[in-house]
């Protein structure tokens, strides 16, 4: 689960040229605008990452003095990525008593919500189940919150694929030990229904009976959905596609290696997330510059601005995704 609301320490404050009134504070990877004055290098600070819908009493300054926005009944804004003055802001820091908070998650206490786009009807579908517990739920960590390890791993000399961010829908075909055939989104096992898009993929590239030819019992293949009616079609594509981006063995508890994932994902003549490139380094180990490396075209579709890259050591471990701030700027989410 991703932390949206944390007490974290201000690492740095920058101004900004030609601002009087504002200027910027650091925390971890991230950059946000704030009042000149308002936090001190140093301190600690309530931050909450861009994608919070931040209930009006918190922050009741977000609406502008506007009518505030409801989501899931709650009066509130979404947190954006925006520029001010130029410069790039990502969430929202708030005054906040450092009572030994640190690293936790405020979420809850908070009544922060992860803000996320409705699920159109043809991908909602019939509930099965709940998602198997034996297969881990797709998620990856944002770059800007692993500043540590990003450092530690740079000095390690690790290496990584880097594949692009695919912005769809996150589907997972599993085999179960038993022989027992599911198709999920990302939190749901679904029941058969031809007019569901998960399913729908299933049939078109014949998934169950592939992973039945290559004896996949206790495998799981997890990919991105998309196409028409999903987060805006960025691609133009005219017929749902599904996208290969991991393997996972639910009797051993791993995820194949990405070379082994990419060749087998092939010979079963299924689709892959693009590569952009193996055996990559961390170039200089800054999540700035690692963020600047996510901006670029996708190579799918009529080539839109890519979502972001996803890196994945060489030999299984550390992920982590790196989302392109001129992609969030265009108003991505
Ligand atoms: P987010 O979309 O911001 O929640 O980021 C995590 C999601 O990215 C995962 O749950 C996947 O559905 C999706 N994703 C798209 N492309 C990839 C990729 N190449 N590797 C891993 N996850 C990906
Ligand atoms: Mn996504």
């Amino acid at each position: 689960m991703r932390k949206l609301a944390t007490i974290r320490t201000i690492a740095d404050i920058k101004p900004i040229e030609g601002a009087d009134s504002i200027e910027c504070a650091i925390v971890d990877g991230w950059t946000v605008v704030v009042k000149k004055g308002e936090f001190k290098v140093g301190e600690t600070a309530l931050y909450l990452e861009i994608d919070s819908w931040v209930p009006t009493r918190l922050a009741p300054f977000l609406s502008k003095g506007k009518e505030p926005r409801e989501y899931n009944g709650v009066s509130g804004e979404r947190l954006r990525t925006v520029k001010l003055r130029g410069q790039l802001s990502q969430g929202l820091l708030l005054p906040f008593p450092n009572i030994g908070y640190e690293g936790q998650d405020l979420s809850n206490i908070l009544g922060i919500q992860k803000w996320e786009r409705p699920v159109p009807s043809q991908l909602a579908g019939q509930v099965r189940g709940n998602f198997p517990t034996e297969v881990p739920k797709t998620d990856q960590e944002r770059v800007q919150n692993l500043v540590k390890e990003i450092t530690q791993a740079h000095a390690k000399g690790l290496l990584f694929v880097v594949e692009e961010k695919l912005e769809g829908s996150s589907c997972t075909f599993f085999l179960d030990r038993e022989g027992e055939f599911h198709v999920c989104s990302r939190n749901l096992d679904l029941k058969r229904d031809e007019n569901n898009a998960f399913w729908r993929a299933a049939i078109k590239y014949d998934i169950e009976a592939k992973m039945r030819e290559f004896v996949l019992n206790g495998y799981a293949i997890q990919g991105e959905l998309i196409g028409p009616n999903i987060q805006g079609n960025i691609y133009g594509l005219s017929d749902i596609e599904f996208h290969a981006f991991d393997v996972y063995n639910s009797i051993t508890g791993n995820y194949m290696i990405p070379a082994d994932r990419v060749k087998m994902i092939g010979e079963m003549g299924l689709n892959h997330v693009p590569v952009v490139a193996w055996e990559k380094d961390l170039s200089t180990g800054v999540v700035a510059d690692l963020l600047e490396l996510a901006d670029g075209p996708s190579k799918l579709g009529k080539n839109p601005m890519r979502e972001g890259l996803v890196w994945k050591e060489m030999n299984g471990g550390m992920t982590f995704k790196t989302i392109s701030n001129a992609y969030l700027l265009k108003g991505g989410e």
